[in-house]
This record gives C-alpha cells, sequence and structure tokens, in this order.
C-alpha cells in the first residue's frame, strides 16, 4: 500500500501508472538488440499478446502482433496510417479527445476520412454509424476507442466489431486503456487491428505499443505505410522473419519490464482478476467520492473500471491547481480534466493500486477539502 512504496507518490493516472518495484527491476539489466537473449524476450513477448487477445485456440494462427516504439499514439498512427488503402476511406466514431486524435491523424496522412462526432458524454451511435456505413461503399476501414480515456466512457466496440464484419469492412480498435484490465478478444470485438500500450493495463512502464493483429488483414496491407518509421507491415516483417528483431533501436529495457509485467498479470490471475480489482478500485473510489458531495461526469452504466472524471465542486473556494497539490503533499497524483465543456478532473484506477490506496485517497480529500475550506452537500 501507499506507506509500503519505494516511489514518491501513487500515480492515479492512466499511464504511466504506479508499477510494482520488481517490474522497474526488470530494468536493471541491459541487452544487444541483436543478441538471441534479447530477441527471444520479444517474441515470447509477441506469442503471449496473441495469446492475451485471442479467445479460442483454434484462431491463434490467424492473429499475430507486433511492437512498435513510442507512446501509443505512435501505435495508433502506424495502424491508421499503414492499413488503409491509399484509395480507401476511414470512418472514426469519436466521441472523446482519442478518436479525435485518430481522425487528426489521418488527415494530415491524406487520408479520405469522415467522422460521427458526438459528444464526448455520450456513447457511439450505433443507428447512425450503421445508416454512415450502409450509405457509403467507399469506406474500407472503421475506427473506435474502446475506453474513451477523456471522460472513462467505455464504448460498445462488441457491437461496432460486428456491425462493421458485417459490412465487410475492416475494424480498428484503440484498445490503448483497456487491454488487459478489461476482458476482450478479438473474436469478441471483430477487431482487425487491437492497439494497446506498454504503460496501461498491463501495468509495464512507458515505450512501446503494440497491435494484435488479424494475420491476413496485415499481411494484405503490406506497401500501404505512409512513413517508413511508422510501416507496420516492415515492422513486424522484421520480427516475424529475424526471431523477433526490431528494424531500428528497439526500447530494450522497458521490453525487459514488459515481460516482467505480463508474468505479474498472469500471476494476478490473468485479465478476470484484473478486472476485478480494477472494478473494486472504482467502486471504493466513486462510493467515498460521492459521500464527500461529488458528482461523476457519466452514466455508471456507460462508465468504464480504467478511469473516472468528477465535476469539480460548485463551491466557489474550489481551485484545480490546488487540490491537486495539496493531494500531491499526500502522495496522491491524480489527473486533469479533458472533456471540452465541463470542469472536471479525472481519477485513474489501474495500476499498481488496489482498493485500500482507494480508501486512504477518499480520506485525504476529505482532509484536503476541509483544509481549503471546500464544503458540498453529499450525494
Ligand atoms: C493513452 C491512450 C492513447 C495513447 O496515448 P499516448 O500519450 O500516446 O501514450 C491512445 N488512446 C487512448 C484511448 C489512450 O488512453
Amino acid at each position: 500500500m501507499v506507506n509500503e512504496r519505494d516511489t514518491q507518490y501513487l500515480l492515479l493516472t492512466p499511464g504511466p501508472l504506479s508499477t510494482t518495484r520488481t517490474v522497474r527491476s526488470a530494468m536493471m539489466q541491459e541487452y544487444s538488440t541483436w543478441d538471441v537473449d534479447y530477441n527471444s524476450i520479444v517474441e515470447f513477448i509477441r506469442v503471449r499478446l496473441v495469446r492475451l487477445a485471442v479467445r479460442d485456440d483454434v484462431n491463434l494462427g490467424a492473429h499475430t502482433s507486433v511492437l512498435m516504439p513510442g507512446s501509443g499514439t505512435f501505435s495508433v498512427e502506424s495502424v491508421i496510417g499503414s492499413v488503409v488503402p491509399a484509395d480507401g476511406k476511414l470512418l472514426v466514431l469519436n466521441n472523446g479527445a482519442y478518436g479525435a486524435r485518430i481522425t487528426t491523424i489521418a488527415r494530415m496522412l491524406g487520408i479520405d476520412t469522415i467522422e460521427l462526432g458526438q459528444a464526448e458524454t455520450e456513447s457511439t451511435n450505433l443507428d447512425q454509424a450503421e445508416e454512415i456505413l450502409a450509405g457509403d461503399t467507399a469506406i474500407t476501414h472503421v475506427a473506435l476507442v474502446h475506453c474513451e480515456t477523456t471522460t472513462g466512457m467505455l464504448n460498445p466496440a462488441e457491437e461496432v466489431g460486428a456491425m462493421v464484419r458485417r459490412h465487410g469492412r475492416e475494424f480498428i480498435l484503440d484498445a490503448m486503456s483497456s487491454f488487459g484490465g478489461i476482458p476482450m478478444s478479438m473474436e469478441s470485438t471483430g477487431a482487425h487491428y487491437l492497439i494497446s500500450s506498454a504503460n496501461k493495463c498491463i501495468q509495464g512502464v512507458p515505450g512501446f505499443g503494440f497491435v494484435v493483429a488479424d494475420r491476413t488483414a496485415l499481411e494484405s496491407s503490406r506497401g500501404r505505410a505512409r512513413s517508413h518509421s511508422l510501416d507496420l507491415h516492415d515492422q513486424w516483417h522484421e520480427m516475424e522473419t529475424k526471431g523477433g528483431k526490431w528494424r531500428f533501436t528497439s526500447p530494450t529495457h522497458v521490453v525487459k519490464a514488459f515481460a516482467r509485467a505480463l508474468d505479474e498479470l498472469e500471476a494476478e490471475g490473468g485479465v478476470k482478476a484484473r478486472h476485478a480489482r480494477y472494478v473494486a478500485n472504482q467502486k471504493t473510489m466513486v462510493e467515498g467520492m460521492r459521500a464527500l458531495g461529488f458528482r461523476t461526469l457519466i452514466g455508471d452504466e456507460i462508465q468504464s473500471p480504467i478511469i473516472t472524471s468528477f465535476h469539480y465542486p460548485e463551491a466557489e473556494r474550489f481551485e484545480f491547481q490546488k487540490f491537486y497539490d495539496a493531494l500531491k503533499a499526500r502522495r496522491f497524483v491524480i489527473y486533469p480534466g479533458k472533456v471540452s465543456n465541463a470542469q472536471c478532473f479525472r481519477i485513474g484506477s489501474i495500476g499498481d493500486v488496489h482498493p485500500e490506496d482507494m480508501t486512504q485517497l477518499v480520506a485525504m480529500v476529505a482532509e484536503v477539502l476541509e483544509e481549503l475550506g471546500v464544503t458540498q452537500p453529499a450525494v
């Protein structure tokens, strides 16, 4: 728990997040990127990612995975820029900053892009999405953000995936902040490309992202990339044919920490057990915050266990920076809001964080409110 930690504070943020000491210690070894010792770690990670993402063993061979350096956005950009063909068209289902980021990426790359733009507090409108898909046969790919980290909303990936498949298009799922923390599979989501990164629910440290892909789709994307360094097929081909070698300098320490993080995910009991812990974290935190008068931005029925947005208290005395600093002085680091038209802050429930930490956090929030003279009625 927080008092026993060796880090200066607990990160209640959606990545980087608090990792275990053992994950961080795994970085104390050095490897050459050409060495078989290192490349076999990469290969094992690639296999384990496919196993984590594929539900039925008979489908393992139909899937593959590729690691890409950089933060998660680099992996998103790599997929968008490498799989949509020159004469293809992308539909982005956007209800948050990460959906908007996909549109920005696609447009900057000169990809023909249309967007179903919705309010950040509204779940994906399936009827409207279907109408657009049915009416525009030029659309080859559809992109959706699973957990919109902007608000904490969980979008209906399964329904969208089934629809995209029904219409014979390819589905790109940004599962950055949900993969490893919420049960899902390539089969259940229908994703052709599922994107996540090292520093979210797998609980590694930042430095690379990864893509689990439908093998046939990825193989047929050869030659479509609009960037050399972010060429998804080329990166995959190198790893696939050279026993886990990356094309360019790879983040060796981060990869080693990630392998350890995968061991720890397994030791915890897999995604199901991790999900249960995140749900318990979020529930403990939200119940405590509500008892202190805080209101959540979105309804519980669309709320993920990953991160939660809270409205600022209506009290005039409330200043976020003071609130943040006072909590940080008590060793809890929260996250500013990201929604466009509401004053919010966010608290993450992922990472090496446990319900007892959340109980302690709520006690600290109560202390801080009192110190700052902010009072509000309980909801
Ligand atoms: C974290 C995250 C990303 C990637 O963000 P980076 O800052 O580039 O790591 C993309 N999409 C979602 C939904 C995320 O939560």
